[in-house]
């Protein structure tokens, strides 16, 4: 496949003097791929850095029309002046951090890369429309360099072809670091309403698509399904307040959802459901906590009114759905165990030596 370097710009950008002026996170180390140390998220960064710097980028940025919703949710809605809208996100893979290029062909590599942003629209609840793939190719070590792009590509054009969208641009760069793809996609929204991450309220019982953890050692976040289904089912019935998609894990990315809403939230740690990917000889306690913490999960987490769960059960989902908690007044994240007491729920879990 003829590589054609390209000059277009993916339509999210940083302003450059924000950025120097707020200071951008840096990588210090990067977690194992197989077992992600705590407080280390897909992104490499410390989970506590990246989440302080979206935190002041959000607060230094101001959102101006035609963006209605920028940073700090899965994917950016803009508008039009017709009123119509469309949905960006973009998320950038590492060699070493997302992938093991030693281990893992690049076939799988490009359709990791585009399955990470296929998640993110399904949280927008929105089918993808063109694609922008960007990459940093190493000067040296990746051997034939023609074989590695048809390989990436070819996992890249299988994810155009099942949801009938195309690759329109890009840029490519060579360098003497790792390997690294950026991918942008835009969309559209599948129904009148957008589900964010902001609409969450006290007493909305909580809920996600699957089972959770295990998804590194077992392979799985090389190749799962974008929970377009789901996310299609669940706003066409117009019951979801707030929606996201997991890919740090749930004891992060639940924080995210309910800060973002300003609301805090309870989980049942009974509730939780493991994935049969976690390890079944470890212990109860280390089991629940990989659902809580492995991340790369890819499944959706919902809030739905408690007022309307009855019709959640009334019509009988074509899908697994788990419900996790509920979303309370107030602040802070928490997790009720099997004896019913109450702990505050952290990035690493709910245990204290784990
Ligand atoms: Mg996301």
């Amino acid at each position: 496949m003829a590589l054609e370097k390209s000059s277009q710009t993916a339509a999210l950008s940083f302003d450059r003097n924000i950025v120097r002026n707020i200071g951008l996170p840096f990588v210090a180390r990067h977690p194992p791929l197989a077992r992600r140390e705590a407080g280390y998220g897909k992104t490499g960064c410390p989970l506590a850095l990246e989440n302080n710097f979206i935190r002041r980028l959000a607060a230094a940025t101001r959102t101006r029309p035609p963006v209605l919703t920028g940073i700090g949710d899965d994917g950016a809605v803009i508008q039009d002046d017709s009123g119509s809208r469309q949905i960006v996100v973009t998320d950038m893979l590492l060699d070493q951090v997302h992938f093991d290029l030693k281990t893992t062909s690049p076939r799988l590599v490009g359709q990791k890369a585009m399955l990470v942003n296929l998640s993110d629209l399904a949280a927008m609840a929105s089918w993808p429309t063109a694609a922008f793939v960007s990459l940093a190719m190493p000067r040296h070590g990746i051997g034939d360099a023609d074989q590695f792009l048809d390989g990436l590509y070819a996992g890249i054009q299988d994810c155009c072809d099942r949801w009938n969208f195309c690759i329109a641009g890009g840029d490519t760069n060579a360098w003497n670091g790792p390997f690294a793809i950026n991918v942008c996609l835009t969309g559209r929204p599948m129904h009148s309403t957008i589900p964010l991450r902001s609409g969450a309220r006290p007493g909305d019982r909580l809920f996600v698509s699957g089972p959770l953890g295990g998804s590194l050692p077992s392979g799985r976040h090389l190749s799962f399904p974008p929970r377009f289904d789901v996310a299609d089912w669940l706003v066409g019935k117009g019951i979801v307040s707030a929606m996201m998609d997991l890919s740090d894990g749930l004891a992060t990315d639940l924080p995210r959802m309910a800060e973002a809403s300003g609301v805090g939230a309870v989980l049942d740690l009974a509730s939780i459901p493991v994935h049969p990917d976690v390890d079944r000889r470890l212990p109860m306690e280390a089991r629940t906590n990989a659902a809580l913490c492995d991340g790369e999960d890819f499944e959706l987490l919902f809030a739905i009114p408690a007022h309307l769960v009855p019709r959640l059960r009334d019509v009988s989902p074509p899908f697994p759905v788990f419900e996790i908690g509920r979303v309370t007044a107030g602040l802070g994240v928490t997790i009720r165990l099997p004896d019913d007491s109450i702990q505050p729920l952290r990035q690493s879990g709910w245990q204290h030596d784990f």
